[in-house]
């Protein structure tokens, strides 16, 4: 192929790569993409999954066929600054980061689910795999099939919502706990995936077990699940039971 036609070809590409993301893509977090792409050998990125207040998410497909989850935070607007120092502060793991600017503060963000996602990997929970973190863009391992997402936990049609899976979630939060040393902090039925198993996400306001607010938001989280499964007709442990049965509080 002449230099000119690879040009070409090369723009072609390029294009192709994004043709069906939507146009809030900056140009800065478009060159990103484009170099995401050539190193984990993703030829298109699809549409948005989800738009939160925080991020969005894109399913990425491989030339090999498999598909990764793009999590793209937002520059974050005031409040999700504020949110950010009071999660990171007193947290050990980030104090070194005197974070200025809010694209820093986006950056540590999405580092810091990249490294919670990595503790709970390696710890036997049940997270999507973590891949990798650049700036502001966090990809793990997609969870579904095909590039459509698997249902939340939320989104189950109520005969689907058993206790053993509410017994599955709880021994997961005891690993989280006991073995990973994390609390979720926004654990609920909006943050967990039902696949061939359950999955826990949206870990980057995790905190310490050993920080100062982690018993309240232990204690906070197991409500919202028992309040869910409660809600569907399950017979549910007392919060204050479970906390002792993991040898917390
Ligand atoms: P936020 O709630 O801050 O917007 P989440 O991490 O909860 O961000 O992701 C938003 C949505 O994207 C989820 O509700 C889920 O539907 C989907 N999603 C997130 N991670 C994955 C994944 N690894 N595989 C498939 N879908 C995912
Ligand atoms: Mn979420």
């Amino acid at each position: 192929m002449s230099e000119k036609k690879k040009k070409i070809e090369k723009r072609r590409k390029d294009a192709d790569l994004f043709k069906v993301v939507d146009s809030t893509i900056d140009p800065r977090t478009y060159l990103l993409l484009q170099d995401i792409a050539r190193k984990l050998r993703i030829d298109y990125y699809l549409g948005a999954i989800s738009s939160g207040k925080e991020a969005k998410v894109y399913p990425a497909k491989t030339y090999d066929g498999n598909f990764y989850a793009v999590k793209i935070y937002y520059v974050s607007t005031s409040a999700s600054k504020k949110a950010i120092q009071k999660y990171t502060f007193g947290d050990k793991r980030f104090e070194n980061i005197k974070a200025s600017n809010t694209k820093k503060l986006i950056s540590i963000w999405a580092r810091k689910e990249f490294k919670n996602l990595s503790i709970l990997y390696e710890s036997g929970v049940n997270v999507p795999k973590p891949i990798l973190v650049q700036e502001h863009i966090l990809v793990m391992n997609f969870i579904g099939e095909n590039g459509v997402r698997a249902p939340l936990l939320k989104e189950l049609p109520d005969e689907e919502i058993t206790k053993d899976m509410y017994e599955e979630i709880l021994s997961q939060i005891d690993l989280m706990v006991n073995k990973a040393k994390l609390v979720h902090g926004d654990l609920s039925e909006y943050n967990i995936i039902v696949y061939d198993k359950i999955y826990i996400i949206d870990v980057s306001q995790s905190i310490s077990i050993e920080s100062e607010n982690a018993p309240e938001l232990l204690r906070r989280d197991i409500e919202n699940i028992n309040r869910f499964f409660e809600s569907k007709g399950i017979e549910v442990n007392d919060t204050e039971e479970i906390l002792k049965r993991f040898n917390i509080i």
